[in-house]
């Protein structure tokens, strides 16, 4: 498989370098050349297979030239291995329509372990037994960088960087960072700044041809595709149990960079009958303002009690505009540019048809969060996160047919939020044994200004240049 850039002017790359480059030199993000598609029959035959075997079979497609089936399999087994449920993503039903896919048994307790603990092992592998060293620079809401942090600590070839907006994170998603105290790990704590700021100074990095270049920067938040890949698995893992491809199945996303939910669009792309893909939003709702008005305008971020939403540019969006704009890359490139410069842009009619087909969207405040939390509880005894909360209030309000199954991705696990669960329920959730002595071990972090200045120089002495 190649892959290629939504602005149209990068080199089209192979699994290896796309997986190892994250952004593409012409600033936009990699997709696969054309989508992969299974028959009915195919999809059929993933019925009953393990989660191994799901991805086994679901994620091949997107490795051919670069992994064989074996290598794949191997890899999935060590990352998937590392979960603690023998089911990986166990499905729990709340009422006859709708469930809950719990996606948060990994290390760090959050979804995104799911992909980055397969992209760990895949940058161990392509850089063992090379000179080449990367350093991954990312930003982070909280969960990314906790995740990112255990799946490369101590793997060879990788420094890391992660930038987080300081005291916007909650203590538990600060700490599975800073107790890590890796030599390639690297945490910096950003003074008066958003999650957005950080992202947008990342971005900066990357632009840079020269810092860039200098130690090769490289990177693992959700605009990398091999991350999008790791996560298309769990749509058609949950899509089967409930009955595809014979029966639809509609999911709602918590969302906030559009990385978990566009993964479900590939999944649609590749023949998995999705009835619906339900876009939530805390109130940092530009992408339901996109999706329900064709108006992309960034706004100013709101701290909530779910932080990895807490976001008013979703790059991955780019993704979704340029796949349903016909793949024009100079098009989007210009659209994007105009985004760039007036931090507004309109939809155009067929981004707007195209997504009206498959997605629904829904903003959810901090009441409605709470209810849907108390909700979960009192129906069916599930204590459930805040991120997870808003993604099952719009799907219970969503309106869908009785007879489709609606899946609320899971997205943390409760006791990562447990100040948020506790005022909504009444129940302080407790941290899982495999966290262990997380509150009493040392932080290490540096605190910076929030300015490409103080923040490259850090990484400039602290990385070897290549
Ligand atoms: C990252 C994250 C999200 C948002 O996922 P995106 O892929 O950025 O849309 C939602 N919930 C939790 C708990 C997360 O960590």
């Amino acid at each position: 498989m190649r892959y290629t850039s939504t602005r149209g002017s990068a080199p089209t790359l192979d699994f290896r370098d796309v997986t190892l480059a994250g952004l593409a030199k012409d600033g936009g993000l990699y997709l696969p050349e054309s989508w992969p598609r299974f028959s009915t029959e195919q999809i059929a035959a993933l019925r009953g297979l393990s989660y191994v075997d799901t991805a086994v079979a679901v994620m091949l497609p997107f490795v051919e030239g670069t992994l064989s089936e074996a290598d794949l399999r191997d890899l999935c087994t060590q990352a998937y291995g590392r979960f603690a449920h023998a089911a990986v993503v166990p499905l729990v039903q709340l009422d006859p329509q709708n469930w809950l896919l719990e996606l948060f048994h990994g290390p760090t307790l959050a979804f995104k372990d799911v992909a980055l603990q397969l992209l760990g092992l895949l940058f161990e592998r392509f850089l063992t037994g090379s000179s080449q060293q990367v350093t991954v620079i990312g930003a982070t809401s909280g969960d990314t960088g906790s995740a990112a942090i255990d799946a490369l600590a101590g793997r060879a070839g990788v420094d890391v960087f992660m930038l987080h907006p300081k005291g916007r994170v909650s203590e538990v998603q600060r700490r599975q960072m800073t107790t890590v105290i890796a030599p390639n790990i690297h945490n910096i704590a950003l003074e008066d700044a958003s999650f957005d700021d950080a992202q947008a100074l990342v971005k900066a990095m990357f632009n840079d041809e020269a810092f860039s270049s200098k130690f090769a920067l490289s990177a693992v938040n959700s605009i990398n595709w091999a991350r999008l890949m790791a996560q298309v698995v769990y749509y058609f893992y949950a899509a089967v149990r409930l009955g595809a491809p014979e029966r639809p199945v509609a999911f709602s996303v918590p969302t906030g960079n559009f990385g978990d939910v566009f993964a479900g669009y590939v999944a649609a792309k590749m023949g998995l009958p999705v009835a619906k893909l339900i876009v939530a939003t805390n109130v940092n709702d530009i992408l339901h303002r996109a999706l329900s008005a064709g108006d992309y305008s960034q706004g100013i971020v709101v701290p909530t009690p779910s932080p990895s939403m807490d976001i008013q540019v979703s790059s991955n969006f780019e993704r979704l505009l340029f796949d349903l704009g016909g793949r024009d890359g100079a098009a989007l490139a210009e659209q994007m540019r105009g985004f760039e410069a007036t931090k507004a842009m309109r939809l155009t009619n067929a981004q707007r048809e195209g997504a009206a087909a498959l997605f629904g969207s829904d903003r959810v405040d901090l009441d409605d969060m709470a209810l849907a939390m108390r909700w979960a509880y009192e129906a069916s005894a599930q204590v459930i996160d805040p991120h997870t909360a808003i993604g099952l209030a719009a799907a219970r309000r969503a309106g869908l047919p009785v007879d489709v199954p609606v899946v609320t991705l899971a997205t943390a696990h409760p006791a990562k939020f447990g100040d948020a669960v506790e005022r909504a329920t009444g129940q302080r959730p407790a941290l899982p044994a495999r966290i262990g002595d997380l509150l009493d071990r040392e932080e290490r972090y540096a605190s910076l200004p929030g300015t490409f200045e103080a923040v490259t120089a850090y990484i400039a002495d602290r990385a070897s240049a290549r």
